[in-house]
């Protein structure tokens, strides 16, 4: 890719060429994924910009747009799915220099896209008593921009539901890649054109979100001799209206013991245990609500002494994917699904799923509030044999009405509803006329009659060409 005018109209830009940090800045964690791990490992931009301000990003698109060449945004690089990675080369457009919160208020955090959670978190408490609804276990590094282009929710969700949910953000500042690029300032249904869009037709800059009270959270771990047992206290406890949760997350054996190692001293051998975080104050209803139970209390960040707590890793960073991440640091052959088990009979499809993939699968349940009531995502593991096997215990799944978003597929369609989203589609004609908001990451702009019946791994053309 011939990039010297470029290079030459973004003067005064911090733009970095170095082949070897040009490839690092590339790659998100699209590698938890072995069909990914194959498909992806050759792709690399060809420069990292990183503005400093929406000034710079206007300049950058302009600029881009006259020399043809393709953007993809990038927060912190933590997605799955290959979302972030640049199938056709290009720019990396760095978001982490626009980092700064803006303002905090009652209810909402205004900050530029590029902030990382936790620091929105940090800033909000201290400020205001208050802390963000949800973040993903990422929270340390992900920005607010990357998990609204990218993400789904996670920690929180017990109580708020999905990003997607209507309220769990409030606005958008988007920048089109034009020309002349424009700013778009996005509240209520205009936010769907871009939530959850990968960046294909807009680059956020600005995001405003809501705020809830903050309280202290306990972590704690609660034992099971019995898996379905940890999930039905899971469900329960989801269903509990006067004990306050963050995280509900039941976890077969032997995750736990196998994968965290500072953890593993507090569990049995064999024992099923949930991941929970409570709030200080419903702490002891909560003992109350396990006594019911046929739990056991293995480990409570509030009353463990010390020499106990040092070192710990909190719940939330064993939690979501991070149970993924920790097993596939001591496991390469290890990987995962996401999946959905619809309401009402999400126990009954857990416990089905359970039995059906003893000792080829590891359950791990997340407990969410979706659509109103308390369900579960999964996020099993699986241990790796072959992609037709993979794909094998999808279809099983989905067979048995639990619905997959597929985490083997960059593309938004095949990693989410198998369909169109006419929205995202129709705002993409105008905002990115030309097609080069991270390219080959919406089927429906390439390839607006392709079957998603066939199954197969949708094969850009312009990764072959990079490739
Ligand atoms: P990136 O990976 O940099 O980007 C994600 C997508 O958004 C890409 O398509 C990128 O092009 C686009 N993008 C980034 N910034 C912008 C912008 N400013 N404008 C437009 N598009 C943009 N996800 C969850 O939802 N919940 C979880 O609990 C969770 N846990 C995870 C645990 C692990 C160990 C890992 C590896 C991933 C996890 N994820 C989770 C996925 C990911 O961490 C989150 O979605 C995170 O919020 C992504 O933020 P990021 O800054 O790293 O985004």
């Amino acid at each position: 890719m011939k990039l010297d005018g470029l290079i030459e109209d973004l003067e005064g830009i911090d733009v970095q060429s170095d082949a070897a940090i040009v490839r690092r800045k590339s790659r998100d964690c699209f590698y938890y994924s072995p069909v990914l791990k194959d498909e992806l490992e050759g792709v690399t931009g060809d420069l990292v910009v990183t503005p400093r301000d929406e000034a710079e990003v206007l300049r950058v698109l302009a600029a881009c747009y006259r020399h043809r060449v393709p953007v993809t945004s990038r927060g912190a690089g933590t997605g799955n799915y290959g979302q972030a990675m640049p199938l056709s080369g290009g720019v990396i457009l760095s978001l982490a220099a626009m980092n700064r919160v803006k303002s905090i208020a009652p209810g909402r955090v205004v900050a530029e896209a590029g902030a990382v959670m936790s620091e929105i978190d940090a800033q909000a408490i201290a400020q205001s008593g208050q802390e963000l609804r949800m973040y993903p276990s990422t929270v340390n590094a992900a920005t607010i921009g990357g998990f609204v282009a990218g993400g789904s929710g996670g920690i929180g969700s017990i109580q708020w539901g999905g990003l997607r949910d209507l309220g769990n953000v409030l606005r958008l500042r988007v920048a089109t890649m034009e020309a002349e690029p424009r700013l778009h300032d996005f509240t209520g249904e205009d936010l769907q054109k871009v939530m959850h869009a990968y960046g294909t037709n807009g680059v956020i800059t600005e995001v405003e979100m809501p705020l809830t009270a903050a309280y202290d959270w306990v972590d704690v771990l609660v034992g099971f001799d019995d898996f379905m047992q940890a999930a039905t206290f899971g469900n329960d406890l989801g269903n509990q209206d006067g004990i306050l949760t963050k995280l509900i997350s039941p976890l077969a054996a032997p995750i736990a013991q196998t994968y965290f190692t500072r953890h593993a001293k507090f569990l049995k051998p064999g024992q099923h245990v949930v991941l929970l975080m409570i709030a200080a104050h419903a702490m002891e209803a909560f003992e109350v609500f396990v006594g019911r139970g046929k739990g056991e209390v293995l480990y409570r960040g509030d009353t463990a002494p010390a020499d106990v707590s040092k070192g710990l890793p909190h719940v939330h960073h064993l939690s979501w994917n991070h149970t993924t991440m920790r097993a596939l640091n001591a496991d390469p052959s290890i990987t995962y699904l996401q999946v959905l088990y619809p309401f009402p009979n999400q126990l009954d499809r857990v416990r089905a799923m359970y039995d059906m993939f003893e000792g080829e699968l590891m359950s791990h349940l997340e407990f969410v509030r979706f659509n109103g009531n308390i369900t579960c995502f999964g996020l099993p593991l699986v241990k790796f044999s072959t992609k037709e096997r993979l794909e094998e215990i999808m279809a099983l799944h989905e067979d048995n009405g639990c619905p997959i978003f597929n985490p083997h597929r960059y593309t938004l369609e095949e990693g989410g509803m198998k369909q169109t989203d006419e929205v995202q589609l129709a705002f993409k004609r105008q905002a990115d006329p030309l097609g080069l908001l991270n390219p080959g990451k919406m089927i429906a702009w390439d390839d607006p009659d392709y079957d998603y019946a066939t199954g197969k791994l949708y094969l850009f053309p312009g990764l072959q060409q990079a490739g």
